[in-house]
């Protein structure tokens, strides 16, 4: 069997916690591709040392000096170094990277040598084999993720017994250090797991798995079990987040399960994220396996007498919202009313024009709009074999004297949406949390 294992930033943010991921990885000999990010925060309040790196840069643009900062760095690189009595020496990398900041580098490059470092104190900590991030990950010229160039990489990484390899970055075709969007040391790990041909991507956070629902509104909210790719997928478009969304691509097609883990509490669990073709009657007989809403919509209602004989009313409505730009997350409809729900960031500066398009394109008969709506998605691939999970879910918000002002179901049945005000916004969530953990 072969893992690969990627540690997040809190993960790794001092010598104390290097030596947890050691002992982590110590455990299981499968263990032998691991991903790494740069040292996050050790506490509240503590810098991260990416957005240190990007500060350094951004200083010097400005023409100021950033030695504060990268001191800052230096020495939390130095300490964990020290704390763990390792002798590999740092200090000319340290000067080398201090002086490409100084002659005026990228933000990316700047960046990614919190990665880089701490991928070369964890080899030497482990014994493995270092492995830089820029002979796997490889980015077009115009700066997108190349996934064919990287594919062909794959002999280079399983030349290597075990490595460690940098997170977040890889390097475009002419050379130059290319990063992730923030967060994107869990693409990496993504990337790794599928060039190794690993039979599961560990992802060890610093929580102990994905809940059920945000803690912010429920905080005894349940550690979900597993999770398929798809409720996933649903769950953190409508707002929930534990992995970076693209980290999720690279793994879904090579069929590999990711396995969310604690450093902190690594005897916990977890969540087990898995293909829909490996999800057992547990979760088939599981009618709802998370609840994930957001805020800051519009729902604009058009009715029009007879609506579902006029014909082409819906191919002028797409033209409409495509030539000004807007994309709708959800359509609704009835008998003769069509349903418009946009994010409000979409709307910005362009809803009298949508208005005026409207009323002269579509004729309708009236037209609402009902701004500060919340939605909520509660999500669950057994949903389409429990009878009665709505009648369950729509009791519950009756019961907390919520309002739906708008229901809505994916056609793969696996998702109920709910529109409400966003004042009962929580409130229904928890209702929907009670009914059914
Ligand atoms: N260190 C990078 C960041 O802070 C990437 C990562 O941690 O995944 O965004």
């Amino acid at each position: 069997m072969i893992k690969t294992v990627k540690f997040g930033g809190s993960s790794l943010a001092s010598a104390e916690q290097f030596r947890k991921v050691k002992a982590i990885i110590e455990r299981d000999a499968d263990r032998r591709y691991v991903v790494v990010s740069a040292p996050g925060k050790r506490f509240p309040g503590d810098d991260k040392i990416t957005d240190l790196l990007y500060r350094c840069q951004a200083l010097r643009a400005q023409g100021l000096s950033f030695d504060a900062a990268y001191k800052t760095i230096a020495e939390r690189f130095i300490g964990i170094r020290d704390g763990l009595g390792l002798k590999l020496c740092i200090e000319a990398e340290l000067d080398e990277i201090r002086s490409r900041i100084e002659a005026g580098t990228t933000p990316d490059f700047a960046a990614s040598r919190g990665e880089y470092l701490n991928a070369k104190l964890l080899s030497a900590y482990l014994g493995f084999d270092f492995l830089d991030a820029t002979e796997l990950i490889r980015f077009r010229d115009d700066g997108t993720f190349d996934d064919d160039a990287t594919a062909l990489r794959a002999g280079v990484l399983t030349a290597h017994e075990r490595a460690v390899i940098p997170g977040f970055y890889g390097r475009r075709r002419n050379g130059m250090i290319r990063t992730f969007s923030r967060g994107g040391s869990d693409i990496t790990g993504a990337i790794v797991a599928k060039l190794s041909a690993s039979d599961v991507y560990e992802n060890w956070t610093d929580v102990s798995g994905f809940l059920m629902t945000d803690p912010r509104i429920v905080p005894d909210a349940k550690v979900i079990e597993t999770v398929t790719y798809s409720e996933l997928r649903e769950l953190s478009y409508m707002g929930a987040s534990v992995l970076h969304e693209d980290s999720i691509f690279p793994v879904r097609k090579a069929r590999i399960p990711i396995h969310v883990l604690n450093t902190n509490d690594p005897e916990a669990s977890g969540t087990m994220i898995v293909p829909d073709s490996m999800a057992t009657d547990k979760e088939h007989q599981r009618p709802i396996t998370g609840i994930a809403g957001r805020r800051g919509y519009t729902v604009i209602t058009l009715t029009k007498d007879n609506l579902h004989n006029d014909l082409g009313f819906a191919y002028r409505l797409m033209g409409i919202l495509a030539r000004n730009g807007i994309s709708a997350e959800r359509m609704p409809s009835g008998i003769d009313t069509i349903s418009l729900v946009i994010d409000d960031k979409r709307l910005i500066g362009r809803m009298d024009q949508l208005y005026h398009d409207i009323m002269v394109e579509c004729s309708p008969d009236t037209v609402e709009i009902a701004s500060c709506i919340a939605l909520i998605a509660s999500v669950g691939i057994g949903m389409v074999r429990n009878p009665g999970v709505a009648a369950k879910l729509f009791t519950a918000l009756s019961a907390a004297e919520v309002n739906a002002r708008l229901i809505d179901q994916d056609s793969n049945e696996m998702n109920i949406i709910v529109g409400v005000e966003q004042r009962d916004f929580e409130r229904a969530v928890e209702a929907i949390y009670r009914a059914f953990a």
